[in-house]
């Protein structure tokens, strides 16, 4: 006796009974879209309102002297907490810190200041090559990208100087084009780590120029630009440059905002929003921070000019709520969730 041949909803079910149950064919749910933060692994779609470049503490000494026994942990903690619980107060949930090695990254302590309060908070691995060097460590001339990969890799495995802490992101650096050979080097190892972590590369970056040097040196390394964050696209006065980043998928961040300059912040998101590119956008003060080896920390700016001033005027010029929901939820989960971004 011949079977008959399936209708199509018996064949249907069949092929789904076997896309299921078929062992070398498991249907496995995807996985959350998750970010790291200093108090460990979260959902994206937790990270609420965030501020994709801020700082809590900085040391500019350099390399060569750079140290934890240049600051106290507890009055840096006693002077930061106040602003980020305002912060907390303006509806915001992560702040992304961007103090990479050697400038005062100082993973345990943000931690403390991330649960005293109740902010999200991002820290980084990766090496700051701009301002000629100067907060490169030695050995950041001699080795290979391969092998600074390894040591940011390993940084992502274990955790930060024995903490268990792990980054949530690759903090790099460089300044104006052309790059320098160790820059060069120094975006490449940003490459490489990415495609074993999935970490998000943001790069502090001279001008636009150097934003496009960075992203063939990603793609010839086989990183898309979508995990490219162009750290200060404000440096860069020429619109079209920032667009054209915006078009190849990175993500353009105008990160300078302050009480002075907030018609110039409203020129960068309309013109963006113009050229229907909102969704490439992102937004940060680049304030903060207690300064190591001043008097009590020196002037720590506050977070708050973006809630206060830069929002009120975004709404009078017509940015609907979903337009800011895009620019201040939407994109910074999307720029930070981790995941491995090939050509
Ligand atoms: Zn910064």
């Amino acid at each position: 006796m011949q079977d008959k041949p399936l209708n199509r909803r018996q064949f249907l079910l069949s092929a789904a009974a076997f896309s299921i149950f078929s062992p070398t064919k498991l249907w496995v749910p995807a996985p959350p879209a998750k970010v790291q933060t200093v108090q460990g692994v979260i959902r994206s779609v937790d990270m609420g309102i965030t501020l994709p470049h801020e700082h809590i503490l900085v040391d500019f000494i350099g390399a060569e002297s750079v140290s934890p026994d240049r600051y106290d942990a507890e009055e840096v903690f006693r002077v930061a907490l106040p602003h980020l619980q305002q912060l907390y107060k303006l509806g915001c949930r992560t702040l992304v810190e961007c103090t990479p090695a050697y400038l005062g990254r100082d993973a345990a302590l943000l931690q403390r200041l991330s649960k005293a309060s109740g902010l999200q908070i991002l820290t980084n691995t990766g090496y700051y090559s701009a301002v000629g060097g100067k907060y490169l460590p030695s050995h950041a001339f001699s080795e290979t990208a391969t092998q600074l990969s390894a040591r940011w890799v390993r940084e992502w495995a274990a955790g930060i100087d024995g903490t268990g802490i792990k980054p949530g992101f690759i903090k790099i650096s460089v300044d104006k084009a052309p790059l320098k050979e160790y820059s060069q080097k120094i975006v490449k190892a940003a490459a490489l780590t990415h495609l074993q972590t999935g970490l998000t590369i943001a790069a502090h970056t001279g001008n636009g120029a150097a934003a496009l040097e960075e992203i063939e040196i990603l793609r010839s390394n086989g990183v898309k630009e979508s995990a490219f964050i162009w750290v200060h696209a404000q440096n860069e006065k020429d619109a079209k440059v920032h667009q054209e980043m915006a078009r190849r998928g990175a993500w353009v961040e105008f990160d300078g905002l302050n009480a002075e300059n907030i018609e110039d912040y409203l020129q960068y998101v309309q013109s963006m929003r113009k050229a229907g590119l909102l969704q490439n956008t992102l937004l940060s003060h680049d304030a903060g921070w207690y300064h190591a080896g001043e008097t009590g920390g020196g002037s720590y700016r506050p977070y708050d000019t973006l809630f206060k001033r830069l929002l009120p005027s975004l709404r009078r010029i017509g940015f609907t709520g979903a337009q800011i929901d895009q620019l201040l939820v939407v994109n910074p989960r999307n720029a930070f969730t981790l995941r491995i971004r090939k050509t």
